[in-house]
């Protein structure tokens, strides 16, 4: 009998888990930290051994195969083990991957990859298909594969995922953006985390499709580098030679595949700011290489409602529009904020755990458009050091609550203040869903002592 261990016992590993159980496995999962109860009862209800808070050595090094949260660097004691053994370390889509026919619509890059996943599967749900949300967001691919049966999967794809597929393939590869992110767990190297990310495209063949932002140089660049056999349908703003998602003088929105030529204005998309036109490209393409009809596509497209924590309007108070957008967990998540702000009077939340960040890409942006930055953070020597000579007013706050004080404080009618901090939430969160919540509720407080 085969000997599957799951390193993790969150929604991937369980998922995993319980999928090698119903193929026959003998499976062990093993978590350093505290599995939550809701995970554990899963477990139990299948059978499933599993130890929470240590792994057990001589559980886990006699193991055939592993399946790897994609949280656990590669780096980690335990897995430089199992490879020193030579036991394959896999990631959760790997190994569902196995076991299913249907087709994947595979999305990564270092910015949009939520929202084109959600958009994409809104499309496909709206039209009727039988399509199952997985990865990053949504269940477990494995627990559905294990499960439900679905024809397509729509899957977010982050880089720690990619690092441990193989044989896996995609039908439809995205590549939204490649930008500077997670650089601490790719030995400083941007090049280690390109790689990564263009493991999207392993395995593709001729009947595949690979999507991406043709204006991204550095997909650019490495496209000089590498082929794939996948048929190439690149976004842009403007039209090149080859482009198949496209705006117009006109700003009307063109997508065109082998089978389909849709045409909607720009208008009519429910996301707006130019990252979103990308995200909207990305899944409308997917969605017309699929073959549904261009109704379905323009009136999803249309109707969708938006994610949480990314440019999330919240109330306006007094004439001051405060908006969430916790997850701009990047600098280049946060250019493409303030991109879309008005020209003058916003007043910027920033810190929290730096990754590494290089401010120089808001530099122009904040120049032209803050008028007073917020830091926000345990230590915010960094943001109050570059930022101090090129804003009007900063402070420098270690809590949410002063921070949002001190917004209201600064804010004048006719002003935006925005939370797009450019810095991973765990230093005074526990997520970046912790910390838009925390802000929205801090903002509602305000607009409810009124
Ligand atoms: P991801 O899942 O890749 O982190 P999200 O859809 O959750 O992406 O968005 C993360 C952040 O990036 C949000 O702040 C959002 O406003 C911004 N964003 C969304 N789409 C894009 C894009 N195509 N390019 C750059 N930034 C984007």
């Amino acid at each position: 009998m085969k000997r599957l261990v799951v390193l993790g016992g969150g929604e991937s590993g369980v998922g995993a888990a319980i999928l090698g159980k119903v193929k026959g496995m003998d499976v062990f999962l093993s978590d350093f930290g505290t599995i939550s109860e809701h995970y554990r009862a899963m477990l139990d209800e299948e059978g499933i051994a599993w130890e929470d808070g240590k792994h057990t050595p001589e559980l886990i090094l006699n193991a055939d195969e592993v399946v790897k949260s994609p949280g656990i660097p590669p780096t980690a004691p335990l897995v430089k083990a199992l490879v020193e053994k030579g036991i394959p370390v896999i990631s959760e889509i790997e190994f569902a991957g196995r076991y299913t026919d249907a087709k994947m619509v595979c999305i990564t890059g270092s910015n949009g990859k939520t929202t084109t996943t959600l958009l994409t599967y809104h499309i496909l749900q709206e039209a009727g298909l039988n399509v199952g949300l997985a990865g990053n967001v949504g269940k477990s691919l494995a627990l559905q594969v294990a499960r439900e049966q679905h024809d397509v999967y729509v899957i977010e794809l982050s880089s720690f995922q990619l690092e441990n597929m193989y044989r896996f393939k995609a039908n439809i590869a995205v590549i939204m953006n490649i930008t500077p992110d997670h650089l601490d767990r790719y030995d400083h190297e941007m090049q280690n985390y390109i790689n990564a990310k263009f493991r999207i495209l392993q395995n593709l063949t001729p009947c595949d499709a690979f999507i991406y932002w043709q204006d991204d140089p550095v997909i650019r660049r490495q496209l000089e580098q590498v082929t794939t056999e996948a048929r190439m349908f690149p976004f842009a703003e403007y039209k090149e030679e080859n482009t198949a998602a496209y705006l117009d003088a006109e700003d009307r929105l063109f997508m065109n595949t082998p089978s389909t030529s849709l045409v909607m204005p720009r208008a009519d998309l429910a996301l707006s700011g130019l990252h979103n036109l990308f995200n909207s490209m990305a899944a409308g393409l997917s969605a017309c290489l699929l073959d549904i009809k261009k109704d379905d596509i323009r009136k999803a497209l249309g109707n969708f409602q938006g994610v949480e924590h990314r440019l999330e309007p919240v109330v306006t108070i007094d004439g001051v529009r405060y908006i969430n957008d916790s997850k701009a967990t990047n600098v280049n998540s946060c250019w493409y904020a303030l991109e879309s702000m008005p020209s003058s009077g916003v007043i910027l939340i920033l810190g929290g755990k730096d990754k590494g960040n290089d401010y120089t890409e808001i530099l122009p942006l904040v120049k032209s458009k803050v008028k007073a930055i917020v830091a926000m953070g345990k230590d915010n020597s960094k943001i109050v050091e570059f930022f101090g000579p090129h804003v009007p007013v900063l402070h420098d706050t270690h809590s949410l609550a002063e921070a949002v004080e001190t917004c209201a404080r600064e804010a004048k009618e006719g002003d935006t203040v925005l939370l797009s901090p450019c810095c991973a939430s765990f230093d005074l969160f526990s997520s970046y869903e912790d910390r838009g919540r925390q802000f929205k509720n801090a903002v509602l407080e305000l607009n409810n002592k009124k």
